[in-house]
């Protein structure tokens, strides 16, 4: 336990700070001046939209790009001038980058080898690995010999043998089919808690972040522009950017000011913001409409199927939005 009895003086693993961190490539500013401090043994998605800075930030960390500004400390140690390979980092590539004439086995001792350990020992390490990821079946193909999925579990097994403190994940998902994607996204999160290291992984899907994250860092134009654990981001984003990215709500021009209500905190009622529906769609469990107010204000609802199904209405027809205005959520401007 820790001396002061609340466990707050525990430290299970390592914590990665950025401090004051930018980046320039000549002219254009692709991080600026971002602090922040990732929890040990958090699983961690920074979200953003193409060209916000989410790469570079992770590349920066990684070592594959200098530091223009600023720095990252690793255990409280600066490991912003170490080369990659010293750091305690390791990334996964969005390619994979296997080696094509190597079999899946001697892809993933590759560091080893490089370190000079001997073949036996490498490896014993890389099917230690390779079980990890449930490919110890596959150890002798050739990475042309496997699926998508399959290649990158290897490239995972791959990153790990280095035992890095944290992995660093650039839109790993991206290039498997969505039925993949959600099957692998459900294995980077075993992986995740069963080593007990800082996964960073960036994408730029929502759904993925919230889905897989302990804390969610939404960035734009360079900088972060909220990060919390996924439920706070999502259900109090505290600018217009947040609220419109991360999806779910609207944003209404309200006395002056903006604020976010949810899609599904919205009724067809019988009092309340007349409005004329523009577009109806099943879901399923749920039934999404949106309809423009006389403001000219597009708001959209997400009903349950029940609720909508007791009294239908088609696109063109008139109808009356209601919310609880104690549920409207002010946004920063
Ligand atoms: P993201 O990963 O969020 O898409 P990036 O970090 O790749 O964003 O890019 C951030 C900004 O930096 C963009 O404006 C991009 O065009 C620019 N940028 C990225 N890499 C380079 C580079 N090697 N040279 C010049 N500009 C770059």
């Amino acid at each position: 336990m820790g001396n002061d009895g609340s466990g707050a003086n525990m430290r299970t693993g390592n914590d990665l700070e950025l401090v004051h961190l930018t980046k320039r490539y000549g002219d254009t500013v692709a991080v600026r001046d971002i602090n922040h401090v990732f929890a040990p043994a958090s699983y961690v998605c920074l979200l953003g939209p193409s060209g916000c800075g989410k790469s570079s930030t992770l590349r920066m960390i990684a070592g594959h790009e200098s530091v223009s500004e600023g720095s990252i400390l690793l255990d409280k140690s600066d490991i912003s001038a170490m080369p990659p390979a010293r750091r305690g980092t390791a990334m996964m590539f969005q390619n994979y980058a296997l080696f094509p004439h190597l079999n899946v086995r001697d892809n993933v001792a590759f560091s080893l080898r490089m370190k000079g350990v001997d073949r036996e020992a490498r490896h014993k390490r890389a099917n230690e690995l390779l079980a990890l990821v449930h490919m110890t079946q596959f150890a002798d193909r050739l990475p042309a010999q496997l699926s998508g999925g399959q290649q990158q579990r290897v490239a995972l097994a791959r990153a790990l043998i280095t035992e890095p403190k944290v992995l660093l994940l650039d839109e790993p998902l991206s290039a498997l089919d969505p039925f993949l994607r959600i099957q692998m996204r459900a294995e980077l999160k075993r992986l995740q808690r069963e080593l007990g290291i800082i996964f960073i992984h960036v994408t730029h899907g929502q759904d993925e972040a919230l889905a897989l994250a302990d804390e969610v860092v939404v960035m734009n134009n360079a900088v972060i522009e909220q990060a919390g654990p996924p439920r706070e981001v999502w259900g109090a984003p505290k600018t217009e950017f947040v609220a419109r990215f991360m999806g779910g709500h609207n944003v209404i021009s309200f006395n002056g000011g903006k604020v976010a209500v949810r899609a599904d905190e919205v009724r067809l009622a019988e009092t309340g913001v007349p409005a004329v529906l523009t577009s109806v769609e099943y879901q399923g469990a749920t039934v999404a409409v949106s309809a423009r107010t006389e403001a000219g204000e597009e708001i959209f609802a997400i009903l349950p199927e029940d609720a909508y199904f007791k009294s239908p209405k088609s696109p063109g027809e008139g109808v009356t939005l209601a919310w609880d205005e104690g549920r409207m959520h002010r946004l920063l401007a």
